[in-house]
């Protein structure tokens, strides 16, 4: 958040960018703001752009400067006027001493005379009693404040909290919509269009997540599970192809691919497919596997990926191992 070039807004952002603009320049922007939609659309950026606009002493072009004593300070991290709370490290709750600390900083008066900002992300990582502490704050807002709440799983707050925040949503944008900005960042990455539908539509992931080699390392994954799947792997011979790679993303790719695999049962179309360069591999696992098979298989995946997101999980290769002799087994069953 205080990169040189500061938190940005992103193509993709140009409705609900448009629609606080407007009501900033009319002076009803809200006192609080709940961002949602789906993870990795930039909702925290878009938090941390408006707050720079908000604190910069000269906006250009409904942007901030970049270069007034306000960005200054924002560059620094050392605005008084913006605080973000988040989980502490090695927590994944946001602590009701951070938020007691927080509404006692947004009851003084901006130290810079303009906007005081609180960005609470995610705001889902708050407990009740937490949320409840904020909830007075919410409901007596003081002076020229903002509190701007992130979450991709608004399902899981107070609906109190909820209910005193103005809601913006964040949409997954259409291909045609990012495509440009993508090939801008990625000049020599082709197949962007594939890269983008793997991704969910999240262009951040394409930039962010996806390494020089990685539709490359997809196939070999992918190609791997159906081999397992219809006999021709051996467990050991389909983990010495996968070893190389996390644990975490080998079954998040698998699990993507037998999605599709269901869906193409269920509709014979592609439409609906995520891994569209991978119809081979669809068939031969579909020709193997009937939909109630996919949906255990999906089930043990789904476990040992909660397995590995555990804090206990003693070695994730041996999972993986095991997890592999179990399908082959299963698959053995199958047959017999
Ligand atoms: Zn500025």
């Amino acid at each position: 958040m205080s990169d040189l070039q500061g938190p940005q807004f992103y193509p993709w952002h140009t409705g609900p960018r448009k629609l606080v603009l407007r009501q900033h320049r009319q002076g009803k922007l809200a006192h609080a703001l709940l961002l949602c939609g789906q993870a990795n659309l930039g909702k925290s950026d878009f938090a941390g752009a408006l707050a720079h606009l908000l604190l910069c002493r000269a906006p250009v072009a409904d942007a901030a400067c970049g270069h007034c004593p306000g960005c200054d300070l924002l560059k620094a991290g050392t605005h008084p006027d913006l605080r973000v709370v988040q989980p502490e490290e090695s927590s994944r709750q946001i602590k009701i001493d951070q938020i007691r600390d927080l509404i006692d900083w947004s009851g003084h008066t901006a130290q810079r005379n303009g906007w005081k900002v609180a960005i609470i992300h995610p705001a889902e990582a708050m407990n009740n009693a937490t949320a409840n502490a904020l909830l007075k704050r919410l409901e007596e807002p003081a002076g020229r404040s903002l509190f701007m709440l992130v979450t991709h799983q608004p399902s899981r707050l107070l609906p109190t909290i909820r209910s005193r925040c103005q809601r913006l949503e964040f949409a997954v944008p259409n291909a045609t919509e990012v495509i440009g900005w993508l090939q801008e960042r990625l000049p020599t990455v082709q197949n962007l269009g594939l890269l983008l539908s793997i991704a969910g539509g999240e262009p951040l992931t394409v930039v962010n997540q996806f390494s020089a080699d990685y539709l490359q390392r997809r196939q070999v994954l992918m190609q791997t599970l159906a081999a397992l799947l219809c006999g021709q792997l051996t467990p050991a011979q389909a983990l010495a192809r996968v070893t190389a790679d996390e644990p975490a993303v080998v079954l998040k790719l698998w699990l993507d691919l037998l999605t599709d695999c269901l869906k193409w049962n269920g509709s014979k179309t592609d439409k609906y497919i995520k891994n569209k360069d991978m119809s081979e591999e669809i068939n031969v696992i579909c020709s193997e596997l009937d939909g109630d098979q996919l949906f255990q298989l999906m089930d043990r995946l789904m476990q040992e990926q909660r397995q590995l997101g555990s804090t206990s999980n003693p070695n994730p290769q041996l999972l993986l191992e095991a997890l592999l002799v179990s399908m082959q087994q299963r698959r053995l069953q199958l047959i017999l």
